[in-house]
């Protein structure tokens, strides 16, 4: 899942990146409206966190015409005031949700995430493969009826191999899919994570779930 970030504040803004990086998104920061207008026009995100008080151009002015340009991308505005004409405009110009400034960050990610299921009605809630279970709304792993706990990239590792269940997947791709990174062959971080997680998900069951495919990649797929 890819957020967009726009805000001018560099603490608030390097906050709200480094959270949601640490909740298994892959976020990117720009500080100025026309950067954010062209970035949300450019990119696809499947959400958009806005600041309304911007340099060069404002939140709504990013909004509308992102909006008049067929953008449907979900977006949370963020506001420094409480007032009822802000919010007024704010639905007016197409915005999904608000949060007044200062706020604290379970609630943006609650909204976050609220926002991101609401986008997408007809995905499915869990993703399985045999006695495997991964469900994305609580951010829980069970395997067999036992509760597997995975840091943030292993979820999003997993997530990424259950849904493309069944094909391999180059190290290339994961890298650039979970960490948002291009590949280097200096990096095993690839590696690294898929051992770690191969251990949570695969040691001490029977049926092994998580293949290597010698010089292409890894694959999960029910071997029975
Ligand atoms: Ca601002």
């Amino acid at each position: 899942m890819k957020i967009l970030i726009v805000e001018d504040e560099a603490k608030t803004g390097d906050y709200l990146k480094q959270g949601l990086s640490e909740a298994g998104f892959v976020a990117d920061l720009v500080r100025d409206g026309m950067d954010g207008l062209h970035q949300g026009l450019t990119e696809d995100y499947d959400l958009i966190i806005l600041d309304v008080m911007l340099p060069s151009l404002d939140g709504w002015q990013i909004l509308q015409t992102l909006r008049r340009a067929g953008k449907q991308t979900p977006v949370l505005c963020l506001t420094a005031r409480d007032k009822v004409e802000d919010r007024v405009r704010g639905l007016e110009s197409g915005a999904d949700d608000y949060l007044v400034k200062p706020f604290a960050f379970a609630e943006l990610l609650a909204r976050v995430r609220s926002l991101l299921r609401r986008g997408k009605p007809r995905e499915a809630e869990n993703l399985r493969i045999a006695d495997l279970e991964l469900d994305l709304i609580r951010r829980r792993v069970m395997r067999a009826g036992r509760r597997i706990d995975l840091t943030a990239k292993e979820f999003g590792l997993l997530e990424l191999l259950l849904r493309r269940q069944g094909e391999v997947l180059p190290r290339s791709l994961i890298a650039s899919q979970v960490w948002d990174m291009n590949f280097d062959s200096d990096t095993n971080v690839v590696e690294v994570a898929v051992r770690r997680l191969r251990a949570k998900v695969d040691d001490g069951f029977d049926v092994k779930l998580i293949r290597t495919v010698r010089g292409m990649g890894y694959v999960l797929e029910d071997p029975q």
